[in-house]
């Protein structure tokens, strides 16, 4: 599958030898290569990309899920064209008006927002929300689950490794880094957690409250492995009782699982909350929002001494390129109707490939929620890591490689992100593509 990849693709072939002679292994982004070597695309509209060999595909990786217009949405452009004329396209190093509408219209979609802080990244985002709050409770140690991913930072690359054998057992986690690099420090205060195993998460919080200041998750890992609602609600019960702020790590759901992501989605509100992507309308950005008592620890104003206040900064926080785009996106989303057609369509997708696994007896099914959802080669129940474990990667990595060949792009073992752009023209093609390909993987496979 491979070479016949390699076969159709010779101009991305030779382009990536070329950036591997300057970029460090040909991309700014390790999730960014895959084998022999990640396509290089040279056009994107709407729903598609156009790769440099001329082959299309419908991407359903769109930014790593940031686009949920699709590639330059006529909103996204305007709000562009009227932006730079307006105020240029950098922040003042001052507040500005695009900031506090902003703000106030993510607040009407996250009503626990009583304050917030824009950052550049989810990875900034994230790394500030446990600043504040170690500041905030006075303790040393973080707690994240198994397999959540925060961003690139050292304090979160922190997890098990069911696949190398390296988990320990769910009732203790044994913590692996997850990149060399890390300093030892880390490991020694990230404690991990099992999602969606209540009496272990239970036992290792209440053992360790002295220390623990901060519990991060993603309400449903990846995007698409929802926790179990009882779970949440627990977890929010206890941390309230034990002091430690409890963080919703909503880069990836926020704007997709609902509006109000996972938050409205469960009906419960965490203390801190981390968005980033779609809220950017295609431009870097990231959010930290909630509870006033724990912002205000960032507030200048708090204390003269430097070391009173938790700080806070970046040179293009709140630049109004990514408001202006966010903005635009923020309020096309809300009219009436819109998000949920788009929850339609991929609803209306995830039946088509399922019953086309069916019908081909393939064993892939698609696990989601809203407008995010992965193809699995699983069965029986996935809840966490540890289940993931169990999927035939060597299975979906197949179909992707087919899939790709067919004009579908989500990027090997990836997720599934759907946007507006994707009407019924694009959800034929793919099931086109799903079709061939599930011939072809019979083929390939048994
Ligand atoms: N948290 C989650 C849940 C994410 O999915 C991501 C990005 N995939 C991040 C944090 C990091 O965001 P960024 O890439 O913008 O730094």
């Amino acid at each position: 599958l491979q070479a016949q990849y390699s076969a159709k693709r010779t101009k991305s072939a030779s382009f990536f030898k070329e950036a591997d002679s300057v970029i460090a292994g040909g991309v700014n982004g390790n999730l960014r290569f895959f084998q022999p070597f990640p396509m290089t695309f040279q056009k994107a509209y709407g729903a598609w990309l156009v790769d440099l060999d001329g082959n299309h595909y419908v991407d359903y990786l769109l930014s790593y899920g940031s686009l949920l217009l699709g590639h330059g949405h006529s909103v996204v452009r305007q709000a562009l064209e009227q932006v730079w004329e307006d105020q240029g396209t950098s922040s003042f190093g001052a507040t500005h008006p695009l900031e506090l509408e902003m703000s106030k219209e993510i607040k009407e979609l996250y009503p626990g927002f009583e304050r917030l802080r824009f950052t550049n990244s989810g990875l900034e985002a994230t790394l500030f929300a446990l600043r504040l709050a170690l500041a905030f409770t006075g303790k040393t140690h973080i707690a994240k689950f198994e397999g959540h991913y925060h961003g690139s930072h050292d304090h979160v690359l922190v997890s098990v490794n069911p696949e190398l054998n390296q988990a320990g057992s769910p009732e203790t986690p044994q913590a692996v880094p997850e990149s060399y690099g890390i300093p030892d420090y880390y490991l020694q205060h990230t404690i991990i957690l099992p999602f969606n195993d209540w009496p272990a998460c239970e036992r290792i919080l209440t053992s360790m409250k002295e220390r623990i200041g901060a519990v991060i998750l993603e309400p449903m890992q990846a995007g698409y492995i929802a926790a179990d609602p009882r779970f949440v609600v627990n977890l929010r019960d206890l941390t309230e009782k034990l002091g430690m702020v409890l963080i919703f790590d909503e880069v990836k759901t926020g704007f997709r699982v609902s509006l109000g992501g996972a938050q409205a989605f469960y009906g419960v509100q965490p203390d801190l909350t981390a968005l980033g992507k779609v809220v950017g309308g295609g431009f870097p950005i990231g959010v930290v929002g909630g509870k006033q008592e724990i912002l205000d620890m960032c507030s200048p104003g708090r204390s003269p001494k430097r070391e009173e206040v938790v700080f806070h900064s970046g040179t293009f926080n709140g630049n109004p390129v990514s408001l202006a785009a966010g903005l635009a996106t923020i309020r096309y989303l809300k009219q009436p109707g819109k998000f949920e057609s788009i929850v339609n369509r991929t609803n209306e997708l995830r039946k088509g490939i399922e019953s086309l696994a069916q019908s081909f007896e393939v064993p892939i099914r698609t696990i989601g929620a809203g407008t995010i959802f992965n193809v699995l080669a699983i069965e029986g129940d996935v809840s966490n890591y540890r289940d993931l474990s169990r999927n035939r990667k060597d299975w979906r990595l197949a179909l992707d490689y087919l899939l790709m060949d067919n004009g579908v792009y989500s990027k090997p073992l990836n997720r599934f992100s759907m946007s507006d752009a994707h009407g019924p023209k694009e959800i034929q093609a793919t099931l086109e593509a799903f079709e061939k390909s599930f011939a072809a993987f019979k083929a390939t496979v048994h």
